[in-house]
């Protein structure tokens, strides 16, 4: 499935909350409230966001599915560049502008080749989630 650059950033902020109201999702995504609210409905619609009984957001199965392959492409991309020169910083904002695009295909031909690291430069564990 592919994302826009904020719709992978909403998915990120709901997976960090757990559980999160749209005033949060807005503000913490700096955007307004409607527009927070339609991309929100067209998450529901792909079903990876759900309301849960107190009516916040929460990220479905396939939402946790895809919030793990997010940060699965983040991670193998920031060590190949950090392993290329790019200081850490640099890299890990490069990365977000490109990590959303690449094909999967694409994000687990670097991982092979980078001989499957199992933490990025940052220590995060890097989880064969794809
Ligand atoms: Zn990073």
């Amino acid at each position: 499935m592919q994302f826009t650059r904020r719709e992978r950033d909403c998915i990120e902020k709901v997976a960090d909350a757990g559980s999160i109201n749209l005033t949060k999702l807005s503000s913490a995504l700096g955007i307004r409230a409607p527009t927070a609210y339609s991309l929100v409905k067209r998450l529901v619609r792909k079903q990876i966001l759900e309301k849960d009984k107190n009516n916040l957001i929460i990220l479905t199965s396939l939402g946790r599915k895809y919030a793990g392959d997010m940060a699965f492409r983040h991670r193998v991309l920031e060590t190949l560049f950090a392993k290329n020169g790019v200081p850490l910083g640099e890299a890990c904002r490069e990365c977000r502008k490109i990590d959303f695009i690449l094909s999967e295909e694409t994000v687990i031909d670097i991982f092979n080749k980078l001989k499957k690291p199992s933490r990025c430069p940052h220590g995060k564990p890097i989880a064969t989630s794809i």
